[in-house]
């Protein structure tokens, strides 16, 4: 027996015949970008993965892309943003358990990116273009998502912390950079791959991590590779389910750094508690708590008082993260802006066909590939770090991306969305998640006035970086006379720095905008002399869409997606 109205029956006739009840045909929207090659479709990313040094890993990447930009693995992206993690502190009898329970997308998106290496490749492969190939494979996994790449990266980064203590990184290196994810709630000698955390923020201080009042006091003896006992709180630790921390404490003989691991190696549970998780804007997916250590046993990493000197070879690298991740959120937006106005009608045209939009999707696509471009350079120099040119060029390259790409993220993000419309706005577009994650890398990892500091602290410590720098971006004089003006001009204002504080941010934006011309140039990119026009011709506040004399469909066209 069936019941009218949703199964109907043939002698049953709708007043409202012949329509039926439909009300309308749904027209004029977009078929949603699903199921298309993250890399394949992708040509500036193709073009640097060769030009960096990378060509080697172009079947792997594809094959990646592939399955990255199946409409099944987008979606293991948006039900982990969809469902937070949340935590248990007790078990139901009341025992301290400081259990965060993620969603399962969530661990399938780790399990990927941990068993293709993005967690270690560099250091357990490292073969010309070692970081280039990383890079690319983690800038199409932080497309689909963006949150787990958190404790990725943390894991990745932990690597050249923990080999400045030799006993400590012959125990625990083959796990931290094993292909194995392993997310059960248990010591990690019991594991066969482990991942890590960083705490080193507290509430008194974020960025000045030299007030930090944890105190670690020494177990029996004192030193390198000892074990101490930590007592504080610690007010941001994300991924607080990694198998141990690379912690900041007070030792006797100053702020050390420690590696704290979540169970006790006589298999206790370390009292590193969580307090409660935080309630986020972006980075939904994964989870960041407030934490106590109440007498955590943790072991120093490197010398002791050289807390800061040992845990920054892992911001280093974080912060290089923090590029790729910066870039591949504007990748994906202009993907999705271009693929929607390609295919959306307005007052009898595509949108992508009104000059006005085709400017902006014009621009939008310039910084991503601009960001793409000084990403990948930096990515080689990485690569070629026993050439000192290269290894200067990291230093000062990586401080001046880490703080201009991640910034210019949020309003690529907006304008991005604003081209989508009102559906740009909802919850069930991946524009939002984009928009809200857009800000959380320039502020983790160095905020954006304090990596101004630390440019101005690679050019005063080492000044060969700034030398490395010019060589970079004059080494194609001629090909650009704005760039070539922009170099000179840079040249004259950082002859002094003796007042680099008060002119911070107007030298970096230009040392940035200069770094990018000079990639997308080396690249021969088709948008580089637009970028030189549009960014280094007019300083100071940029709107997209200002592009004039520019073939902005050529450049639309080779950021489509499809
Ligand atoms: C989602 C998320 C996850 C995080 N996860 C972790 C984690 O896992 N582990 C961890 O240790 N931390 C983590 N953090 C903390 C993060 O690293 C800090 O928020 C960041 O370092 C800034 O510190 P703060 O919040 O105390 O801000 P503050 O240090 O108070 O800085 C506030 C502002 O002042 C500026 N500023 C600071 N000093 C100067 C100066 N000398 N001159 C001019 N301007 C200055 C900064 O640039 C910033 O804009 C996380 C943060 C977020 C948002």
């Amino acid at each position: 027996m069936s019941a009218l109205p949703h199964d109907r029956q043939d002698n049953f006739r709708s007043p409202l015949d012949p329509y039926g009840a439909a009300t309308h045909e749904v027209t004029n929207q977009p078929v949603e970008l699903t199921d298309y090659n993250l890399y394949d479709s992708d040509a500036a990313l193709k073009e640097a993965v060769r030009r960096e040094g990378a060509a080697w890993a172009t079947t792997g990447l594809e094959a990646f892309g592939a399955r990255a930009g199946s409409a099944e693995y987008l979606e293991q992206g948006a039900l982990a943003n969809r469902n937070p993690p949340e935590l248990d502190t007790h078990d139901r009898y009341g025992r301290r358990i400081d259990l965060v329970r993620f969603h399962p997308s969530y661990h399938a998106l780790m399990k990927v990116s941990i068993e293709e290496g993005l967690h270690s490749s560099p250091w357990t492969e490292p073969s010309e273009g070692a970081h280039v190939a990383r890079a690319a494979r983690y800038y199409l996994q932080n497309q689909v998502e963006a949150g787990h790449c958190c404790p990725v990266t943390m894991t990745f980064a932990a690597t050249p912390c923990v080999k400045l203590q030799p006993d400590l990184a012959a125990q625990w290196l083959p796990k931290i950079q094993a292909r194995v994810y392993d997310p059960r709630n248990v010591p990690a000698g019991e594991k066969q791959g482990v991942t890590i955390g960083m705490a080193m923020t507290e509430k008194q201080g974020g960025s000045d991590v030299r007030a930090n009042t944890t105190r670690a006091i020494p177990v029996s003896s004192e030193g390198p590779g000892k074990l101490h006992e930590l007592v504080g709180h610690k007010f941001f630790v994300s991924a607080p389910m990694c198998d141990a921390f690379l912690v900041l404490a007070q030792a006797p003989g100053g702020l050390s750094c420690f590696l704290v691991p979540r169970w006790r190696p006589d298999g206790t549970k370390n009292p590193l508690q969580i307090v409660r998780l935080k309630r986020k804007m972006g980075n939904v997916s994964n989870a960041s708590s407030e934490t106590e250590l109440r007498g955590a046993l943790g072991w120093m990493v490197g010398p002791e008082g050289r807390g800061v000197a040992t845990i920054i070879e892992m911001v280093a690298m974080t912060r290089f993260d923090c590029m790729i991740g910066s870039s591949a959120g504007m990748r994906m937006a202009v993907a999705q802006a271009i693929d929607h106005c390609r295919q959306r009608k307005a007052f009898g045209a595509l949108l992508v066909d009104q000059p006005i939009m085709t400017a902006v999707l014009a621009d939008l696509a310039i910084e991503a590939e601009a960001a793409l471009a000084l990403t990948m350079r930096i990515a080689r120099a990485l690569d070629h770090r026993d050439d000192p040119h290269e290894h200067a060029l990291a230093r000062i390259g990586a401080a001046i991306g880490k703080y201009w790409i991640c910034k210019r993220a949020p309003g690529h993000a907006y304008e991005a969305l604003e081209c989508i419309g009102g559906s740009g706005l909802m919850e069930d577009s991946p524009m939002p998640r984009l928009y809200r994650e857009s800000p959380v890398n320039a502020i983790w990892e160095g905020s954006g006035n304090v990596q101004c500091l630390d440019i101005a602290r690679a050019i005063q410590r080492s000044p060969q970086t700034l030398q490395a720098y010019f060589g970079e971006v004059s080494s194609a004089p001629g090909e650009s006379a704005t760039l070539d003006r922009h170099v000179a001009a840079l040249k004259d204002d950082t002859r002094d720095l003796s007042d680099f504080e008060a002119r911070a941010r107007d030298l970096c934006d230009r040392l940035a905008l200069g770094f990018e011309a000079a990639a997308l140039i080396r690249a021969g990119s088709p948008a580089a002399e637009a970028f030189c026009r549009s960014r280094l011709d007019a300083r100071g506040a940029h709107n997209y869409g200002a592009l004039t004399g520019v073939d902005c469909k050529a450049i639309v066209k080779r950021s489509a997606a499809r």
